[in-house]
């Protein structure tokens, strides 16, 4: 399948992602944080927005919505559970509900934690996954309307999903996490190599986006609580993956790096 995929800076660290099928045209953006930068991609490339997938509710993710609206008619997909804070929003999902873009079809995942009624959507066939505030590049999002516990639950499930899968998330938070990371995963050569290139692309203001599944799974410690190496750098050896999730998420909020 042809796809095209674009990264689009907003706000101070935020990202929308528009995604488009060049066989069909249609063309999606996830998650809205600022109408005109996207606006500046779709009219350059010639562009007209068919759908926005909301992943959760929080203003920095949904802003944008009613300026779009209103100049493309995009239809407004979004968690059902959220649909109440979610402006406009036109189609309201449940992982029960395939959404098509075009010919891409996204699967919802529910992945509760950050917010109560966060999902994700995972584009199987083109492996592609657009994960919100649930999962980052070497981090994860705060567990704000529900406890670490179900937050980990829900990191649980994207684990399973292929390693050549391309993660795209909702900030630019990447270095902060690596910088991070190293310290509660100390003996990780992967984790040790990325940092230093992560330092380099965001020496020269790139993005460290996408990443993929299998370079998470390598070095991110928010997926790698259940790994006695983690829970031993800790100091808590043999403890309850959950515990050590909460833990390293406690520690994370706490870390001035
Ligand atoms: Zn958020
Ligand atoms: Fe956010």
């Amino acid at each position: 399948m042809d796809v095209d995929v674009r990264l689009v800076p907003c706000l101070s660290d935020n990202y929308a992602v528009i995604l488009r099928d060049r066989a069909t045209e249609a063309t999606a953006v996830i998650d809205a944080p600022d109408a005109k930068p996207i606006e500046k991609v779709l009219d350059a490339e010639g562009w007209k927005l068919t759908h926005i997938l909301i992943t959760h509710h929080h203003g920095d993710h949904v802003q944008g919505i009613p300026a779009l609206k209103k100049k493309y008619g995009a239809t407004v997909v979004g968690p059902r559970a959220e649909a109440a804070q979610i402006p406009q929003i036109d189609v309201e999902v449940g992982p029960a509900d395939p959404v098509a873009v075009g010919g891409m079809l996204a699967r919802v995942i529910e992945t509760p934690g950050h917010t109560a009624g966060h999902i994700v959507y995972m584009f199987d066939a083109e492996k592609l996954l657009f994960a919100g505030d649930t999962l980052f590049a070497l981090g994860c999002g705060r567990p704000f309307e529900r406890p670490a516990s179900v937050l980990w639950a829900s990191l649980l499930k994207l684990r399973e999903l292929p390693g050549d899968t391309q993660l795209y998330c909702g900030h630019e938070y990447t270095l902060a996490n690596a910088r991070f990371s190293v310290t509660v995963d100390p003996k990780n050569k992967a984790l040790a190599k990325r940092l230093a290139d992560i330092e380099a692309l965001r020496a020269t203001g790139k993005p460290t986006l996408p990443s993929t599944m299998a370079e998470e799974l390598r070095t991110n410690p928010f997926l790698r609580a259940d790994d006695p190496a983690v829970a031993e750098a800790i100091g808590m050896n043999g403890a309850d993956a959950a515990a050590v999730f909460t833990e390293l998420r406690e520690r994370k909020n706490n870390f001035k790096g």
